[in-house]
């Protein structure tokens, strides 16, 4: 890694280094002194996942946060793949199914059953001691299996199902579900999924948009629902912001709702006040 950080360096005036090459490098930076300073500036809030039956929050998703300091806001979306190639994903990767561990048992007190849905890297999956990993966690904070979910991108289910197989299998033997993160934006065909391993199913927030208006967006969530339903598989309608997308989706048959509608993602104290009191 110091070779690649040395020759990026060397390359620093080369018309190729691009703006995006040194933002990337930049935040490298700042991300290895976070972790290397305990977790500083990394935190985790909570976004309601709610019973589109009953509508109530039955769960919640774990989703990390980073204070990047002058760089002002920097989202997962941009910060994951930085850990992801400078190789911290599998350390924060951990502390954050740490943390979440955690808030579900004391929030499992007064919420039996809690479930804490925490999003997790390809390379996390490929790591030796990952299940090893997740056991002691639960066993460390008292969470019961049942209670955790482990979202991952659609794509680890199509094109990198052969090599995961093992792992999804060893997950799901021990009571761990696994829901299918971001369906419908790349890789997916509706065929597959009498095939997945997968228990749930994240629709992208991309087709809940103008559901009303767009025959097609609602079509494929009606679709995706019938076929996941017909093999046991649940459904979660991510991006829900309007009222009238929830009664749509609730109509259609959706189990889950997950939006903004219904909360942006919290601090845990937020969380408890808002939520759990
Ligand atoms: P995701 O797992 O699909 O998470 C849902 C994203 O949609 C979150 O963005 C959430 O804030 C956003 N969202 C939820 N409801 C709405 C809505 O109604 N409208 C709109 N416009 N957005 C909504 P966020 O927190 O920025 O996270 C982005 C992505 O970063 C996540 O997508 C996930 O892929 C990744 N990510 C976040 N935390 C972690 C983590 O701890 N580990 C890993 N590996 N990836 C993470
Ligand atoms: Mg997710
Ligand atoms: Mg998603
Ligand atoms: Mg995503």
């Amino acid at each position: 890694e110091s070779k690649h950080r040395g020759k990026n360096t060397m390359t620093f005036f080369s018309p190729d280094m691009t703006e995006s090459k040194l933002r990337r490098l930049e935040l490298s930076d700042r991300l290895q002194a976070s972790v290397l300073n305990g977790m500083r500036g990394f935190s985790v809030h909570y976004q309601p996942l709610v019973n589109a039956d009953t509508m109530r929050i039955g769960g919640a998703e774990a989703l990390l946060r980073w204070d990047a300091g002058d760089l002002g806001p920097v989202g997962p979306d941009e910060f994951v793949p930085v850990l992801e190639s400078y190789g911290l994903i599998s350390q924060v990767g951990r502390w954050v199914l740490d943390q979440a561990l955690v808030r579900c048992a004391e929030w499992s007190g007064s919420h039996p059953g809690f479930v804490m849905n925490v999003n997790i890297s390809y390379l996390q999956l490929f790591e030796p001691d990952f299940i090893g990993f997740v056991q002691d966690a639960l066993a460390r904070t008292g969470v019961d299996p049942s209670q955790l979910v482990l979202e991952m991108t659609e794509s680890y289910f199509v094109t990198d199902l052969d090599a995961l197989k093992t792992v999804f299998s060893r997950l799901r033997d021990l009571g761990i579900r696994l829901a299918m993160d971001d369906f419908g934006t790349g890789y997916s065909s509706l065929g597959m999924l009498s095939q997945s391993p997968a228990d749930i199913v994240k629709i992208d927030r991309a087709f809940i948009r103008n559901i009303d208006a767009e025959a097609f967006n609602r079509s494929f969530i009606d679709a995706v629902i019938d076929l996941c339903h017909s093999v046991g598989i649940e459904v979660t309608v991510e991006g829900v912001e309007e009222a009238p997308e929830l009664d749509t989706v609730r109509t259609i048959g959706a189990d889950c709702i997950q939006g903004f509608l219904v909360s942006k993602p919290v601090t845990a104290d937020d969380f408890e006040k808002r939520f759990l009191a």
